[in-house]
């Protein structure tokens, strides 16, 4: 980028001001919300109620037990939601942590001032682990090479870094092998530069209605912790639940539970165990860019894959597969005037269309919905997660940049 936008607007040079809209005979638009670069918003946003995600944070912690730390975990963008955002709210709230994937994620939050303990999920290389010391990163540990070289950078440092051993109870991707966990143990002991903080390993199935899994993994962590504890070190933070165990297993809560998408307001699955009053913190809005008149034969979009039987009337919303909307054809809603438009047509890079027959009341640029709730209707994350066969993590996780997030808070406002 050479310069912004912003730049532009501001120099008092009138010969470089570039051209205004009564320049071009046309009146300003009222009243303009003007965004950092100072383009008007594009009329397609995702919306993060940032009052409910607290809200859900205040309900979660009304129900579980007095003493169980909460984890936010907050990758990928706070699962698309802002894990800057999220990560503050979910702080402000009562979470003592913050669970991220990549060392940039949490590079990033620590380098936007955010001081709160860090655990960075998964494993580490060896070139990251410098950098986990330098900004206070938490790692997990699973193989005795990390465990020489972060205690090598530890003492270097002249510190005692903090770690949490991960355990491998049956998910098989990271963690020691829950019956080599006393030998990693021993290891960890004679590391002077390192203090074991936690010990956590992970459900492979726990939002399923059949909890027989993951009682065998909980059944193996409770013999590595056993293990452990042989070797005379304390365990500190035992953990292992995500979402679907803290709903549903409450023998296997122990210290803490990390808590991705519960906080976000939607349920891992259909059969866990619900909390009244939690919603869904994330909206997806754009407004109506085009209403065409269809007579009986006229076709619709890219391939023609939709042909009007009778007159219709059809609105053109500027979202699209580019966007992270599902690529389906003729299949799902958006809501316009609180009412479903179904989708007619194939959806687009940058477009889908709608059937508003039977909405006579919308109008050019009116609000409609594309997941999530307006007037007493709702597309929730499960019903989008089934236009593309896949799961509401993925859908949240889905909704691409190019979507400004618009945040809103009542609390900080009132
Ligand atoms: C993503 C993740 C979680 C959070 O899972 P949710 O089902 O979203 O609550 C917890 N623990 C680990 C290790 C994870 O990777």
């Amino acid at each position: 980028m050479t310069r912004l936008p912003s730049d532009v607007l501001e120099r008092p040079d009138a010969t470089t001001r570039p051209l205004s809209l009564e320049d071009a005979g046309l009146r300003e638009p009222a009243p303009v919300t003007r965004t950092l670069s100072g383009l008007p918003p594009r009329p397609a946003w995702v919306e993060i109620d940032l009052g409910r995600f607290r809200r859900n944070f205040q309900l979660i912690d009304r129900d579980k037990p007095t003493g169980l730390q909460l984890l936010s975990v907050v990758k990928d963008e706070a699962y698309g939601h802002g894990a800057f955002q999220i990560g503050k709210a979910a702080l402000a709230s009562g979470a003592a942590w913050l669970g991220l994937s990549t060392l940039q994620e949490a590079v990033s939050l620590r380098e936007r001032g955010i001081r709160a303990p860090i655990l960075l999920l998964g494993d580490r290389e060896a070139e990251e682990l410098p950098w986990c010391v330098a900004h206070d990163l938490t790692c997990c540990l699973s193989e005795p090479g990390s465990i020489d070289w972060l205690n090598q950078l530890a003492l270097r440092a002249g510190r005692k870094v903090p770690v949490h051993v991960k355990i491998n109870t049956g998910m098989n991707r990271y963690g020691v092998h829950w019956k080599q966990a006393g030998a990693l143990a021993a290891r960890l002991a004679e590391a002077k530069g390192l203090r074991l903080e936690g010990v956590l390993s992970h459900f492979a199935q726990s939002d399923e209605a059949d909890k027989s899994f993951a009682r065998l993994q909980l059944a193996r962590f409770r013999e590595s912790l056993e293990a452990l504890r042989a070797t005379g070190m304390p365990t500190g933070c035992r953990h292992l639940c995500n979402s679907g165990g803290f709903l549903d297993l409450s023998e296997a809560h122990f210290d803490m539970v990390r808590l991705g998408i519960l906080p976000l307001g939607v349920y891992p699955s259909s059969v866990c165990r619900r909390i009244p009053g939690i919603q869904s913190v994330m909206t997806v809005k754009a407004r109506v860019a085009g209403i065409q008149q269809l007579e009986a034969g006229d076709s619709v979009g890219y391939g023609m894959r939709y042909t009007a039987a009778s007159p219709r009337r059809i609105a053109v919303l500027p979202i699209g597969y580019g966007d992270g909307f599902p690529r389906v054809r003729n299949q799902g809603f958006a809501l316009i005037g609180g009412r479903r438009a179904p989708l007619v047509g194939g959806v687009a890079m940058d477009a889908l269309t709608v059937d508003i027959t039977d909405i006579p009341s919308a109008r050019l640029w009116d609000e409609a919905v594309l997941m999530g709730r307006q007037g007493e209707e709702e597309i929730s994350v499960h019903e989008v997660a089934k236009l593309k066969n896949s799961v509401s993590y993925d859908v949240l996780t889905s909704w691409r940049a190019r979507l400004p997030r618009v945040y809103l808070d009542e609390e900080a406002r009132a």
